[in-house]
This record gives C-alpha cells, sequence and structure tokens, in this order.
C-alpha cells in the first residue's frame, strides 16, 4: 500500500479543522458556510462511527475466549509482602513470591491448585517481600517463563531464585504476550531505574472486557512516565502499588486507572504505616471498593470476561 503524502495528511487536517469550526459556529447560532446542513449529518455519521468502533472492539476482545470463560486471580494472604497466583482457561502466572517465610505457603497453594508447571512466573522486581519465596517455589514446580527487571541483585533470597529460574527474561514496555485468553501488556520496567521500587514491571491484563493492573512497589515517577508514555492504564481491579504507601497511586494515575476495586496487599499491623491514610482517602475519593489481605485473608477474584466479581475465599 502507497503511504499518504505529507501534503495529504495536512489537507485532511485542514479540512478536519474547517468541520470542527463550521460546527462551532453552527452551535454558536453563526451561519453555516460550505457543509452548511451537512454539519450535523457529519456529527451523527461520526459518533455512529466511534460507536461501531467501539463495538467492534468489545467483540474482537471477547472472540479471543474460550466457550466457558475462566480467569481467577488469588491474591495470596502473605503479610507485608506481594503473591497473586493467576489461572486463566488453563495457563497460569505468579507475580511475586512474598518474603523467604511464605515460600511454604505458596507451594501448598500451588499442591492444593495441582500446578506442577508455571507458564510465566514475574518477580516484579527484587526486594525480598516480592523475590522471597520464589526460590522455594522454583524447587517445586517449574517455570515456562520467568520475567525481571534484572538478573542479578545483591541477596540470598535473589540468588536462591535466580539459581534456580534458569533463564530471565527481561521484559520491555510495550511488549504482550497471553494467558490463555487474556492479553497481557507490559506497561513499565526500567531496571537502570535508581530506587529498586521503580524497577517495578507494571503489568496490565486484559480478558474480554475486563481489565486487571498490578503495579508493584512502582512510586509517582513510574505513574507519571506510564502517563507521558501514552499506555492505557485503565482496569477494573487495580492492585494498589507499594501495599498503600504514599510514595505510590497519586491523584493523576488513579483518575488514570479508575478501578471500581483496589486490592492492597499488607500485614497486619505492619512498622511501615501500610496502607496509608492518605492512600485510603484517594480511593475513597476515587469511589473504590477496597478489599485488603491483612483484613481478609487470601481474596479471590474472578472474571468471565464480562464481570469481575470477588466470591468469599
Ligand atoms: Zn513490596
Amino acid at each position: 500500500m502507497e503511504s499518504r503524502k505529507p501534503e495529504e495528511k495536512l489537507s485532511h487536517i485542514e479540512m478536519l479543522d474547517e468541520i470542527q469550526q463550521e460546527l462551532v459556529e453552527g452551535l454558536q447560532g453563526g451561519k453555516p458556510k460550505k457543509y452548511g446542513k451537512y454539519s450535523w449529518i457529519i456529527v451523527l455519521l461520526a459518533v455512529l462511527a466511534v460507536m461501531s468502533l467501539e463495538l467492534l472492539k468489545r467483540r474482537e476482545a471477547m472472540l479471543l475466549l474460550p466457550e466457558t470463560p475462566d480467569l481467577q486471580i488469588l491474591f495470596l494472604d502473605v503479610g507485608q509482602a506481594d503473591a497473586a497466583l493467576l489461572m486463566c482457561d488453563g495457563e497460569t502466572m505468579l507475580i511475586d513470591g512474598g518474603n523467604v517465610d511464605d515460600g511454604s505457603l505458596i507451594c501448598t497453594v500451588l499442591r492444593e491448585q495441582k500446578i506442577d508447571s508455571l507458564d510465566y512466573l514475574v518477580c516484579t522486581h527484587a526486594h525480598e517481600d516480592h523475590v522471597g519465596g520464589l526460590g522455594a517455589v522454583l524447587t517445586v514446580c517449574s517455570a515456562e517463563r520467568v520475567l525481571c527487571p534484572v538478573r542479578e541483585y545483591d541477596s540470598r533470597a535473589f540468588e536462591s531464585f535466580a539459581d534456580r529460574a534458569g533463564k530471565i527474561t527481561v521484559p520491555e514496555p510495550g511488549d504482550t504476550f497471553y494467558l490463555g485468553g487474556a492479553a497481557v501488556q507490559i506497561l513499565a520496567c526500567d531496571p537502570e531505574a535508581a530506587e529498586t521500587n521503580n524497577t517495578s514491571i507494571v503489568l496490565k491484563l486484559s480478558y474480554g472486557m475486563t481489565d486487571f493492573l498490578f503495579t508493584g512497589d512502582a512510586e509517582y515517577e513510574v505513574e507519571q512516565w506510564i502517563l507521558d508514555s501514552g499506555y492505557d492504564p485503565s482496569a477494573d481491579v487495580l492492585k494498589v502499588g507499594h501495599h498503600g504507601s504514599s510514595t505510590s497511586t497519586s491523584y493523576r494515575f488513579l483518575n488514570a486507572v479508575m478501578p471500581r476495586y483496589g486490592v492492597i496487599s499488607v500485614g497486619e499491623d505492619n512498622s511501615y504505616g501500610h496502607p496509608e491514610e492518605v492512600v485510603l482517602a484517594r480511593l475513597r475519593d476515587a469511589d473504590v471498593t477496597v478489599l485488603r489481605t491483612d483484613q481478609q485473608g487470601n481474596i479471590l477474584c474472578r472474571s468471565d470476561g464480562k464481570t469481575v466479581s470477588f466470591p468469599a475465599s
């Protein structure tokens, strides 16, 4: 296909500008000129075009799903740490593995779910409360693909993970892959970030018409970077960043995500004071229903591609 010449592009832009001006003048009661009485038809056609595009997008998203679509996300109660097991149409992904002491708990859950091989293992970043239990997990369970922002980090917990992980893939923002019928997109991953929290892999999982955002411990500057990069972080469920610390979940980011639910993985009476009141207030202001592992224990979330639910687990 031949690409358009720059002059042609310019003329289209000029035409759109002209139509817009016509419409504004029309709305203000001025005399329509070039497009005259056709202005409203143009508006109607534009609205219809946008609506059909939206319907097409939804249909496409639903087409990826099997006959009985089922996504389950189990946010594990690993105290002041993070671990979530995702099971989607028979495929599995573990995001983070809690502290070292949580390894046996996660192994038990994997056994209960009859999982001895994960399709994806994601270590959002190298801090112990995320990588800690992964060494133990990899002794009972293999992982097809392992994602992490770094391949080396100076801690025994990380070494235990890296030694057993085999090949570690460092993903790049924009990378996409599938977990069952769910599309997963990497929104951020910066191995060079000065703060380890800000190396966090941020990923969005889209299943039919439902979306889930996992942010690791990414702080404001990563949230801002995602917004500036033009990625769409909107999601029905937000795994609230950095255990509800005030370093994360800025108003601007929250406004772009617009979640209905926020899940906070946090330890009871933890010494960090997480989740911080200022973050809970932001979530309240945005009308987000908050679920917390320190209050509810393991939290199960399900999606059939159309609706998100939190059946009591
Ligand atoms: Zn953490």
